[in-house]
């Protein structure tokens, strides 16, 4: 089910050409490329706020948005589950200046049961589907973000439950957690989050207590490396 990039296909926004032979970048502009790019950028930050003698609070976006990278990065540039393309264009505003452009990025990994509703499963790794920018948010025929049209996102619903029923069912049966996890006192911080994706990659977080003093022991451990 490969479809035209429509109206972006052969010409950039700003007039400009493509090249005739596009060759997906290596790694996305505003993205890191690979886990050990990204520790070090981590590293790089923690070191500056140890100079300063302070650290962001333990559920700072900071942690979040690092914990979250980390966990989804093994995701970026696989094929995406509609079109198998690991790269689409997407068209970038520049808040300030108002000025489009065209900007290559990785394919990356969709929740299912969306991560802002639900803090149980936002590091879980069933509860995903790896889709490129276009199918993720763009496609106005099939796409769980796409915001004009509720049919775009049936038919992605479609799309796996006639893939991998398993994980259709999986999903409804856990759409429950969103609920429940609403004013839910976790016991665990996006601090302990990066940590726990930090030293053991790519595992889920568990959402209970041992795993987060251990998380918390290595986290004590990895600043007494900086020291
Ligand atoms: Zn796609």
């Amino acid at each position: 089910m490969r479809e035209s990039m429509g109206k972006y296909r052969g010409k950039r926004v700003d007039g400009k050409g493509w090249a005739k032979t596009a060759i997906p970048p290596k790694r996305d502009r505003m993205m890191p490329d690979t886990v050990e790019d990204m520790k070090r950028k981590i590293d790089k930050r923690l070191m500056s706020f140890a100079a300063d003698g302070r650290f962001p609070a333990a559920d700072d976006a900071f942690w979040r948005g690092w914990a979250d990278e980390l966990f989804m990065e093994p995701y970026r540039g696989n094929p995406c589950i509609v079109c198998e393309r690991t790269h689409s264009r997407k068209t970038i505003t520049n808040k300030k200046s108002g000025k489009s452009s065209v900007v290559e990025y990785r394919s990356g990994f969709h929740h299912l049961i969306p991560k802002n509703g639900c803090i149980i499963h936002r590091y879980t790794k069933r509860n995903g589907a790896v889709l490129c920018p276009w199918h993720h948010t763009d496609s106005p025929k099939l796409s769980p973000h796409y915001e004009h049209s509720a049919m775009a996102n049936h038919r992605f619903w479609l799309l796996i439950m006639e893939r991998d029923r398993d994980l259709y069912d999986w999903v409804v049966d856990h759409e429950k957690d969103t609920f429940e996890s609403f004013g839910m006192k976790r016991c665990w911080t996006y601090r302990d989050a990066l940590i726990y994706q930090y030293h053991k990659s790519f595992r889920e977080l568990p959402n209970v207590k041992p795993k987060a003093i251990e998380a918390a022991r290595k986290w004590q451990s990895f600043f007494a490396k900086g020291e």
